[in-house]
């Protein structure tokens, strides 16, 4: 009557599923090159080092790291 049968809309289906697989593997690979890009270029300026953590400062002599303007609480224990 309408030219379709179960199995052409079963194929339809099929392709429907496969298209938009597809494309779901497309925009997941896209969005993945996109954050590494961007991470690339913001690594100097991102928000993980704006204010809350600091670089630590390597000690010479025992090569702990301990936090700038303060001395090695290796070499220096507090107490
Ligand atoms: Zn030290």
């Amino acid at each position: 009557m309408l030219g379709f049968s179960i199995p052409k809309i079963l194929l339809l289906i099929f392709i429907i599923l496969l298209v938009w697989y597809a494309f779901k593997v497309i925009e997941k690979r896209t969005s993945l090159q996109k954050t590494r890009s961007s991470n690339k270029g913001k690594s100097q300026s991102s928000k993980y080092k704006s204010e809350n953590t600091q670089d630590l400062e390597k000690c010479p002599a025992c090569s702990n790291y301990f936090m700038p303007g303060s001395k090695c609480t290796e070499c220096n224990p507090t107490k």
